[in-house]
């Protein structure tokens, strides 16, 4: 073990060398002795003692008092009063100082000793409590947050429950009353209502049930071979259905098949798509696009298409450093403001400027769950009125080592 360092502030300079003397017999390093307040904060600052012996009575502009404040405000380091001899009010000043400890001159050998020992066991404990403290304390926080997130994601599923519950009521009602005089069209066109708001709930229960499997880790990510040309052209084939306004496109590429988990890539793709095409005018262009990206192969402006202002919500992801499958949706939409971008994968989120489109604010949350999960990241460039690209990086892992090809 190495030993403790002690530097000693004295300006008698004999009796320095005498406390400097004792303290090595007693198996202490010096690391220096110094004469004056503003030497002592320039010494611990640059050589981090484990403890400073301090005359209170210095010679020059400050005495040992306001140089152990100072020492205090700057770094963690016990101090010890060396005092033959001090007034009342310079002992006061001293005691709020908060010392470690205080050794009366003339002292014995075995003072000092005690005197040290006692104030580097005084030191260790109280930076354990404070650790602990720490602790307790960012445990709690998080605690709250956590209870406080839940309560409001509970209020929030309660607020979205309630349309499409409030609209089955309803059309159970119309259906009672009308029963005898209502027409079948009438009677179908009300069921239809209540069917779907009916898959609305579903669609929301089963969304927040993802979010809650994913945030309380039950989640597992299960990959598997995936043929991914054949998996992107039925997702787009799938969505095209109900869809023929808007003009769904894989973009031809040269990466072919990955192991990947299914579901999870199916909930990345299909809640970008939805998003796209939600968000687009009719007519508009919405296109899916594979790419395969070597270790190495690019930092991040480059492969999310990042001008200064987008986001990277996974701001830690900065390289590409293992082969990559990069997945891009692009739209011609309507885009997302500026000042909102960074707030879009938080649960139930919704842009202001989409408020009259119908939707939950839960399908990034999921989508951003899904790309965590598999070790990936995710970025968004938009521009207003122009249109917005998600890309989506995920650790690719080939078949073999050609078969992306
Ligand atoms: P749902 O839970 O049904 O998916 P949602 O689409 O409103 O509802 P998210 O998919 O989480 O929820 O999207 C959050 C918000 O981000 C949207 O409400 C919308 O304001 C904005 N947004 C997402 N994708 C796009 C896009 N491609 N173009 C414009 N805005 C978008
Ligand atoms: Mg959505």
């Amino acid at each position: 073990m190495s030993p403790i360092k002690i530097l000693v502030v004295e300006d008698e300079v004999i009796v320095a060398a005498d406390i400097a003397g004792r303290l090595k017999k007693l198996g202490y390093a010096v690391i220096a002795t110094v004469v004056s307040g503003e030497e002592a904060i320039k010494k611990v600052t640059e050589e981090r003692p484990d403890l400073v012996l301090m005359d209170i009575v210095l010679k020059g502009e400050m005495d040992g008092v306001t140089a152990a404040e100072k020492i205090r405000a700057k770094v963690d380091v016990p101090t010890i009063f060396l005092t033959a001899y001090a007034d009342d009010k310079t002992l006061q000043r001293a005691k709020i100082t908060d010392p470690f400890g205080y050794i009366i001159k003339p002292f014995q050998q075995n003072d000092l000793r005690v005197a040290i020992e006692i104030a580097l066991h005084r030191h260790s404990i109280e930076a354990k409590m404070r650790e602990s403290l720490k602790v307790s304390e960012a445990t709690r926080e998080s605690l709250a947050e956590k209870s406080h997130r839940q309560n409001q994601y509970i209020s929030m599923a309660a607020h979205e429950l309630r349309n499409p519950l409030n609209a089955i009521l309803i059309s159970a009602e119309l259906l009672k009353i009308d029963r005898t005089r209502s027409s079948d069209e009438s009677q179908v066109k009300t069921l239809r209502l209540v069917h779907s708001a009916t898959q609305k709930m579903n669609q929301l229960i089963d969304d927040m049930l993802f979010v809650g499997r994913a945030e309380s880790g039950k989640l597992k990510c299960n990959p598997f071979p995936i043929n991914l040309v054949e998996f992107c052209q039925e997702l787009l084939a799938q969505l095209q259905l109900g869809n023929e306004a808007h003009k769904l496109t894989l973009i031809p590429s040269d990466v072919t098949s990955a192991i990947l988990d299914q579901q999870l890539l199916y909930c990345i793709i299909s809640n970008l798509i939805v998003n796209a095409i939600k968000y687009s005018p009719n007519g508009g262009e919405v296109s899916l696009e594979l790419e395969y990206l070597q270790a190495g192969g690019g930092d991040k402006e480059a492969i999310f298409c990042l001008s200064p202002e987008c986001l990277i919500p996974n701001s830690n992801f900065t390289k590409i450093n293992s082969p990559s499958l990069i997945i891009r949706i692009r739209d011609e939409g309507i885009g997302i403001p500026e000042t909102e971008v960074g707030k879009i994968f938080e649960m139930f989120y919704r842009c202001k400027n989409t408020e009259r489109i119908k939707g939950n604010g839960l399908g990034l949350t999921i989508v951003k769950k899904a790309v965590d999960l598999q070790g990936g990241a995710i970025g968004c460039e938009s521009k207003i009125g122009i249109g917005t690209t998600f890309t989506v990086a995920l650790p690719y892992i080939a078949l073999s080592s050609k078969s992306h090809r």
